[in-house]
């Protein structure tokens, strides 16, 4: 078994070779991906197979999504172990307003939010736009 095979199962995704492909691209790439951008990368597959194959990952656990303000849901992947939990898993995001590419930054987790009493919060997006550290050399 491949170490994908292995991630994929361990996740309860059947790996079929679709799902296979699709995770190795997503784990290639160093930026968020729109489904045009993988529709783009698979030009044989069809787009509801592709919008499916992401759907499950990130009901698995697999991939998470990232609204950064574009208006286009982007999706990661998830590190080992991410359970996509508030105040656990989840990391700032970043958006460079010069070549649009959007990044995890997994290693900056979102701190603590107090929330007024009688609120609780389910989940967080942070985004923070400015220049990338490619486009800033
Ligand atoms: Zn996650
Ligand atoms: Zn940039
Ligand atoms: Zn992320």
């Amino acid at each position: 078994m491949t170490e994908i095979e292995k991630k994929l199962n361990d996740h309860s995704v059947r790996p079929t070779a679709m799902r296979i492909l699709i995770y190795k691209y997503l784990a290639e790439q160093k930026i968020a991906l729109a489904l045009l951008d993988i529709e783009t990368a698979f030009t044989k597959a069809d787009r509801t197979t592709l919008y499916r194959t992401l759907k499950t990952f990130e009901e698995k656990g697999i991939v998470h999504q990232i609204e950064d303000g574009t208006g286009i849901t982007k999706y990661a992947l998830c590190e080992p172990g991410c359970n996509c939990e508030i105040e656990q898993d989840l990391h700032l995001h970043f958006r460079c307003n010069n070549c649009n590419e959007t990044v995890c930054l997994t290693e900056h987790k979102i701190p603590h939010i107090n929330l007024p009493d009688g609120y609780v919060a389910e989940d967080v997006n942070l985004v923070v736009t400015g220049i990338c550290e490619k486009c800033s050399n």
